[in-house]
């Protein structure tokens, strides 16, 4: 490493989860720090681009710039924050789940979110679209707080009980 300039870390680092999306983290991060997604805008001066990351729009894409100003503020390098983009083309809508990845650790991963990802690699059943119980879709992870559905209240967790495989 030598000496290179020491960096900055902001007191309110978290660390990513493997394979977290940008909307899960961008909403994990600002619950536990009790900051808003604007005042993170503001502070970056990234404005409204943070709120676009967090609903996975992606056109334009983020650039160097935009993740280097992030990045800086939160902690985090470009390559971290990279980990949470998107590496293949992606369908923004439905929301996917895995109910087993979930019961193992809770959090939405963004390779879910791949157009070509129609079953869980690791389980290699089917992704979750929508709510087995009441068909409502998933909310943008951003605002996966408690992990169930937001009509029914049916865990994440016990909806693995309902994936088939192909
Ligand atoms: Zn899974
Ligand atoms: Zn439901």
């Amino acid at each position: 490493m030598g000496k290179s300039e020491a960096k900055f870390q902001p007191p309110w680092y978290v660390e990513p989860y493997e394979g977290e999306s940008i909307s899960h983290y961008l909403g994990r991060y600002c619950r536990h720090e009790s900051v808003s997604l604007s005042a993170l805008g503001k502070a970056t001066g990234l404005g409204a681009i943070l709120g676009r990351w967090e609903k996975f729009r992606f056109i334009p894409f983020p650039s160097e710039e935009e993740l280097e100003a992030f990045g800086e503020l939160i902690g985090l390098s470009v390559a971290q924050l990279k980990g949470m983009l998107p590496q293949e083309s992606m369908k923004l809508l439905p929301i996917r789940l895995c109910g087993l990845c979930y019961s193992q650790k809770p959090y939405h991963r963004m390779e879910w979110q791949y157009q070509s990802r129609l079953n869980c690699t690791v389980h290699g059943v089917k992704l979750l679209t929508k709510c087995p119980s009441c068909g409502e879709r998933f909310a943008i992870p951003s605002r996966w707080v408690e992990g169930k559905c937001l009509r029914c209240g049916m865990g994440f967790k016990s909806m693995r009980k309902e994936q088939k495989h192909d």
